[in-house]
């Protein structure tokens, strides 16, 4: 199933729906509940407004997770994965702006395959992993490349309000280790490649984040960007685009 999350017209609150082929279906609960039931109401896709799909707590984003990104910046491939957070208020939606920072003067995408908690996960084994997984999306670790370095760590260069786009969609309907994953700004190709090349694989990931910090329901884990990261400037307009999930399009503001 595809999964939105959407503003309903009549409450102005957020919902959740199973995306059909160009309508979405209501449904009573969320993902994350056990209990959701489809309702009887649909609306034509086309006239939401889509919110972030999974309404996390924390993202778990990992850096230098393929050996060509790695390479790029001529840093060693890790021997434990590098682990960084974003807040919750840096989340944004499919189609909103991501909002060029006053103090930045290199603005680049991350294009990220990003895993969606579905149950609680601590302390899991990397057999168990998937069973704590709801589906996956696409997630643009939106980076604030000039500041990266000055910091030390990436709190600062990561953490701005609209840097982690995410969506449009959550589908538990594709192999998270297989698919191929690519970016373009304005149209023409920047980054591509596939899951298969993450140094660290899924399960991995979440048995060892699991192991440090309780997992909740719609949690995200971004597992990293390919190599081919460069600039983007005020009115590009970036889509990253992953097999079996869409194309998560923003513009610069
Ligand atoms: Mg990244």
């Amino acid at each position: 199933m595809k999964y939105v999350r959407f503003i309903d017209k009549a409450s102005g609150q957020p919902a959740y729906g199973i995306l059909g082929d160009d309508m979405i279906t209501e449904i009573d609960g969320t993902p994350f509940d056990s209990g959701w039931k489809l309702t009887e109401r649909q609306i034509p896709a086309e006239e939401v407004k889509l919110l972030p799909p999974a309404p996390f707590s924390k993202a778990v984003c990992i850096g230098l997770n393929y050996r060509d990104h790695a390479e790029e910046f001529g840093l060693p491939i890790p021997e434990t994965p590098v682990v960084f957070l974003k807040p919750s208020t840096a989340a944004a939606a499919h189609g909103d702006a991501i909002i060029y920072p006053a103090m930045c003067h290199r603005l680049d995408y991350e294009a990220e395959l990003a895993v969606v908690i579905g149950k609680k996960a601590k302390d899991v084994s990397e057999s168990e992993a998937l069973g704590h997984v709801l589906g996956y999306t696409i997630a643009n670790d939106v980076t604030a490349r000039d500041l990266q370095p000055k910091n030390g760590q990436w709190t600062i260069a990561k953490g701005f309000d609209t840097f982690m786009p995410l969506g449009p969609y959550i589908s538990d309907e594709v192999d998270g280790s297989c698919l191929m994953i690519t970016s373009r700004v304005n149209g023409e190709t920047k980054q591509k490649s596939n899951t298969s090349n993450l140094i660290f694989g899924i399960p991995y990931l979440i048995s060892y984040i699991s192991r440090v910090m309780t997992l909740l329901p719609g949690d995200i884990i971004s597992t990293g960007t390919p190599g081919g990261i460069s600039g983007m400037q005020k009115g590009d307009t970036v889509e990253i685009e992953i097999e079996g999930l869409g194309i998560l399009k923003n513009t610069i503001a």
